[in-house]
Parts: C-alpha cells; sequence; structure tokens
C-alpha cells in the first residue's frame, strides 16, 4: 500500500475520446508498473522520462483497455513529485475502472485541489499562482485567461520578489550593524534606508494601483439595471448579455425577480442584475412587493448602478422615486436614457435638465433594443473607462487580481510607511526593523509562504477533484 500515492481523473467527467488519469507521489512508478504492461514488453522506467509508451491497461490482471503511459520522475511534474499519466478511451465505465484499478493497486482517492496543492507544498507554484490556475480553469473571458496564463503569474512573482528582496537586503544591513557596531559592514546610512524603503513604496504603490483593473477582470463587477417598469431594463440586460435571457414585454412590471449573469464587456467581467422595477406604485402584488425588496438590496450592494430612464416620455415621480432610492447608495452611478429612436434627439419629452446634478457619474444616452446605433459599444467603453487603466496589459504587467493579495500589499505598505515614520523622527534603527520585517511578511503571503492553514483550505477548496 503505498499511502501517499493520489490518483484521479484529470479530464471533465463524462464521456470523451480520451481521459486522462494522473496519478502522483513516491510509489506512482510501483503502482504504474502493476497495471501497464507496454506492447514492447520493456520496464517502463526503461524509457527516456516524459515519454509516452503504448500498452495494455490490466485490472486484477485482466487486459481491460489500451492507452498511453507518460511517467514524469521527481521533481519534473506539476506537483515536483513522482506522476505517471495514463490516457485511456474516455467511456465513463472504462474510466472508472481504469481508475479503480490503480486504487486497487494502492493509489487513494485525490481530494479536490489536492494536486495543485502538493505543487505548492513542493515549491512549484506560489500561493498566487495556485490562485491564477483556479481562475483559469473557471475563466469565462479570454481577459481572465489572460490574466491567468503563465505570463501573468510569472511577472507577478517576479515583482513581488525582487519588492521582497529589496527589503531582506536592507534587513540583514540593519541586522548586520546590530550585531556587530564596530564592524564597517558596508551597512546603510540611515538616509540610505530611507530612500531604499521609499524605492519599495512607491513600487508597491504600484501594484496596489493595478488592482482595480485586476479585481475589474477577475473578480469582475457587480452591476445592476435598474428603473421603473417598461424603460427598457429587460432589453438593457439582454443587450449586454446577447440573448434574451430577460423576458421583455410591454406589460409593465415583468420582471419580477432578480435575474443574474455574468458578462464579458471588452476586458470587464459584469456580474450583472436585472432587478424587478423599483416602485411603489398601485395594484402590485405580494410577488412583485418580495422582488423589489430584494431590488433595494441589490442595488445598495452593487458597484454599478445603471439606472434606466425612457426618453420618450416625461419624467414621473416614479423616476425621482428611483433617483432618491440610489442617492444613497455606494456604487457609481450611471443615467441611462433609454429609446433615443424614438424621440427628437435635442428636445424629448424626458426632460434631462431636471436630472440632480449629485447623482450620477455619467449620463448615456442609448436604444436598448436598435443594436445598429452603437449602443452597446457606449455601454462597453463607458465601463472599461471606469473600471479598468488601458494602461495596464495583462501578460505584460503585474497585476494583482485578488482582494487577498490586494490585502497583503496593502498591508506591506503600511508597514512601510511605519518605518519611514520611525527613521523620520529619529529612532534607533531597530525600530524600523520589526515593522520591514512585517512588511516581508505581508509579501511572504502573496506567495503564501506565511499564509495561514484556512487560508491555504479556502483557495484549495475552489479546485475540482483531478486537479
Ligand atoms: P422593463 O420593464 O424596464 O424591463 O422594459 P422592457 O425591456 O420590457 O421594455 C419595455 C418595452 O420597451 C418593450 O416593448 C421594448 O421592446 C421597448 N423598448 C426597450 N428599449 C427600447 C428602445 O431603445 N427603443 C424602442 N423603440 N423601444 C424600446
Amino acid at each position: 500500500m503505498h499511502g501517499n500515492v493520489i490518483a484521479q481523473v484529470s479530464t471533465p467527467p463524462g464521456k470523451g475520446g480520451v481521459a486522462v488519469i494522473r496519478m502522483s507521489g513516491e510509489g506512482s512508478l510501483d503502482i504504474a508498473k502493476k497495471v501497464f504492461l507496454p506492447f514492447s514488453q520493456k520496464e517502463i522506467d526503461s524509457y527516456p522520462p516524459r515519454t509516452q509508451i503504448y500498452g495494455y491497461i490490466l485490472y486484477n490482471e485482466e487486459k481491460v483497455d489500451d492507452g498511453m503511459l507518460t511517467l514524469f520522475p521527481a521533481p519534473h511534474s506539476y506537483t515536483g513529485e513522482e506522476t505517471v499519466e495514463i490516457s485511456c478511451h474516455g467511456g465513463v465505465l472504462i474510466t472508472r475502472t481504469v481508475l479503480e484499478a490503480l486504487f486497487t493497486a494502492g493509489a487513494r482517492s485525490a481530494e479536490a485541489g489536492e494536486f495543485t496543492r502538493r505543487a505548492f507544498i513542493n515549491g512549484k507554484l506560489s500561493l498566487s499562482e495556485a490562485e491564477a490556475i483556479g481562475t483559469l480553469l473557471e475563466a469565462k473571458s479570454h481577459e481572465q485567461i489572460r490574466l491567468s496564463a503563465s505570463p501573468a503569474r510569472a511577472r507577478l512573482t517576479e515583482v513581488t520578489n525582487s519588492i521582497k528582496n529589496e527589503l531582506i537586503g536592507l534587513m540583514s544591513s540593519i541586522y548586520a550593524r546590530i550585531d556587530y557596531p564596530d564592524e564597517d559592514l558596508g551597512e546603510f546610512t540611515d538616509d540610505e534606508a530611507v530612500e531604499k524603503l521609499l524605492s519599495v513604496r512607491e513600487a508597491l504603490t504600484r501594484l496596489i494601483d493595478t488592482y482595480r483593473t485586476g479585481h475589474a477582470i477577475n473578480e469582475g463587477i457587480s452591476a445592476t439595471v435598474c428603473g421603473k417598469p417598461n424603460v427598457g431594463k429587460s432589453t438593457l440586460y439582454n443587450l449586454l448579455v446577447g440573448e434574451d435571457a430577460a423576458i421583455v414585454t410591454d406589460v409593465a412590471g415583468t420582471t419580477r425577480d432578480v435575474l443574474e449573469r455574468t458578462v464579458a464587456l471588452g476586458r470587464v467581467t459584469l456580474k450583472l442584475t436585472d432587478t424587478a422595477g423599483v416602485h411603489s406604485g398601485e395594484g402590485i402584488d405580494k410577488v412583485e412587493q418580495i422582488g423589489i425588496g430584494r431590488s433595494r438590496d441589490k442595488i445598495r450592494s452593487s458597484e454599478l448602478i445603471l439606472a434606466v430612464f425612457d426618453l420618450s416620455r416625461e419624467m414621473d415621480e416614479y423616476d425621482l422615486e428611483l433617483i432618491n432610492e440610489i442617492r444613497e447608495a455606494d456604487g457609481y452611478k450611471v443615467c441611462v436614457l433609454n429609446k433615443l429612436d424614438l424621440v427628437e434627439k435635442k428636445d424629448p419629452p424626458f426632460d434631462i435638465a431636471r436630472l440632480p446634478k449629485d447623482v450620477f457619474g455619467d449620463v448615456i444616452t442609448i436604444s436598448a433594443d436598435k443594436d445598429d446605433q452603437g449602443s452597446l459599444k457606449v455601454l462597453i467603453d463607458l465601463v472599461n473607462r471606469l473600471f479598468t487603466d488601458e494602461k495596464i496589459t495583462c501578460g505584460q504587467d503585474a497585476i494583482l487580481s485578488s482582494a487577498r493579495q490586494h490585502a497583503a500589499v496593502l498591508r506591506a505598505r503600511d508597514f512601510i510607511n511605519t518605518a519611514i515614520d520611525a527613521y523620520r523622527i529619529g529612532l534607533p534603527s531597530d525600530a524600523a526593523s520589526s515593522d520591514i520585517e512585517m512588511a516581508i511578511g505581508a509579501i511572504c503571503e502573496l506567495d503564501g509562504r506565511a499564509v495561514s492553514e484556512s487560508v491555504v483550505n479556502d483557495i484549495f477548496s475552489k479546485f475540482c477533484v483531478g486537479k
């Protein structure tokens, strides 16, 4: 029994042309020898590493399939451990049979994310890289793929390592001075130390500033479409989603509950909600009332509020009610004046001048059901301008893309600020050294080297079995 060898199907569940079963841990080769017989009759480990070998797959010595085997000797594998991959025919039963053959020969089933967790433990991946692989598996847009692909991951690791090395250099110089005050060890003067800290702070600030873009691409912006009945909320929602996801009718009050979808608009991932109209008009039933309550909660928690108004009708008390409703919400508020196609541009029935000046960050005019007028482009340009920095390029720049990373870098900068203050008010350099050490700790957290068990578990629990 090789208690440490884990195995799982790495390809998605269901029937496919080929399925890949992955096994990792010391002893994988021994198990592979029990279940795989190369046609050549040669030993598996007589082949050069990472060569595909063709042969029979055996279950209790019965030939159940033929397939390919690849041996990745440690440490040159995804997990850093001895790893074997077997490709068999992708039928549901045959795949399960091959997996069972591995279990019978001594492997145990891998838990969700266990392969990647082992890669992390063996130093093959930093925590940020593991997170990025999680994102890659879940990616819903090309920009998300670019953000989590290996060049982008490598760039972030490179930048954080260089910051960390600067600080470690500074720390060791301070310690040298404390431990050997009489020696000239080429350490920094206090002024030079402050200089270095200022440049580290600048690098951290540059990194922190990327989170706005990283957040919009990776985590997504929560957005709500709201407005009184019949202004075109569902039509706008469908325009953004790109299909008839919400029911559009000309009977007021049809969207009774909250619909949610994730859409890619340019580089921005929008977590979009189409709400029931927020209104207190007469004749609304209980179900609609509940929908309105949920809409209110959504409006309050959204980062972007698209408040829709109908240009072809006069502004009324329900429009004003909506404006009051969103006034106190924290999200960025955009006034979307819809049905442009129905009105004289210069003199629409809706009195734009009556819109309060202190509520909306932007005002746009569109025709939600006439995409040929470029309405979608207006919206795409708007959200990209609002939530991303066009100077930041995925793959070229180091980008923070999760709240966890962002919090760690903010913490590091706070410690650096305290260290700078300590120098400036003339405290001895060992006062700054403890802050610098904490800053290094916060940066290491980004890699996961000092990260608590619970954070690690949280990240790996998002992986599927077999990854
Ligand atoms: P909601 O109640 O706010 O969700 O409104 P809907 O999206 O159901 O739209 C109400 C009616 O307005 C439907 O008949 C839509 O086809 C129509 N409508 C929506 N947007 C436009 C537009 O830009 N121009 C025109 N002419 N009609 C629109």
